[in-house]
């Protein structure tokens, strides 16, 4: 290597530390004045933020905004959460080590990643293959080797892999679907937008305490994408139809 190239070599090294830097930052601060100062105390969840690199989970051109107090785009209509948001919901699923979580909207991945920061195993279902496929791959770089992300419908659960401790839904339909009930074990916590409206929810918690026992509160008002599937929204009518006709 010449010294020329040396020394642009350790200047781009320099660069790039100084931009990881920056991030850890920005993701401490976040923390702090989105996460604690708004009353989320539960240590498990704190520390999970502290650790998974948000900006490693949204586009490349929106990485300066990582750490802002937003949702922010992933592609095909879809976001990633606000983290104030993704720590409430995590903090009242009252996630423990050990833990088996269902996550249903896997769109980035990040939501999985704390769970996983927390919990023993996580799968995580989406029901668009691309943002899937993505969202494995990205996990898989970064060390997550207790999530499973499944293609599928969530609205439906995942009952292979059933009973459940923590069920998390990062998308809200008409009502609670009722797999998602059936699948949580006793003492069991779900966490889920549920709504008239496509896009306006109520984020309510339910505590399976015992077969045929559940409890149910209100949590917060939300906004989140739809729920679309066998047990929630239906597809938007001007959605590609997926096996089109010939005209
Ligand atoms: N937890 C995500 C947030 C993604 S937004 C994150 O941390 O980035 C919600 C996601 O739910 C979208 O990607 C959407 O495609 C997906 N979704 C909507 N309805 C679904 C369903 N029935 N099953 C699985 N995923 C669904």
């Amino acid at each position: 290597m010449s010294p020329s190239e040396c020394v642009a070599r350790a200047a781009l090294r320099i660069r790039g530390e100084a931009a990881m830097g920056d991030f850890d930052e920005a993701r401490a601060g976040m923390v702090e004045r989105q996460i604690v100062q708004r009353g989320v105390l539960d240590d498990y969840v704190i520390e999970a933020m502290r650790r998974v690199p948000r900006e490693a989970f949204v586009p490349s051109d929106l990485r300066e905004f990582a750490y802002d107090d937003t949702p922010l785009p992933i592609g095909g209509e879809q976001t990633i959460s606000q983290p104030y948001i993704v720590a409430k919901m995590l903090a009242a699923a009252e996630l423990q080590p050990g833990d088996r979580v269902l996550d249903i909207g896997t769109g980035s991945g990040y939501a999985a990643a704390l769970a996983a920061e927390i919990a023993g195993r996580v799968d995580s279902i989406e029901r668009d293959a691309s943002l899937a496929e993505s969202a494995r791959e990205r996990l898989q770089r970064l060390g997550y080797e207790n999530v499973e992300v499944h293609v599928g419908d969530g609205t439906v659960g995942f009952a292979a892999h059933a009973p459940y401790d923590a069920i998390i839904a990062a998308a809200g339909g008409p009502h609670v679907p009722q797999a998602l009930r059936a699948q949580l074990a006793i003492g069991g916590r779900l966490v889920i937008p549920v709504g008239s409206s496509r896009h306006h929810q109520r984020l309510v918690k339910i505590v399976r305490r015992g077969e045929h026992d559940y409890d149910e509160h209100g949590l917060a008002e939300v906004r989140f994408v739809p729920l679309v599937g066998d047990d929630g929204w239906p597809e938007p009518e001007w959605a590609p139809h997926p096996d089109p006709r010939p005209a």
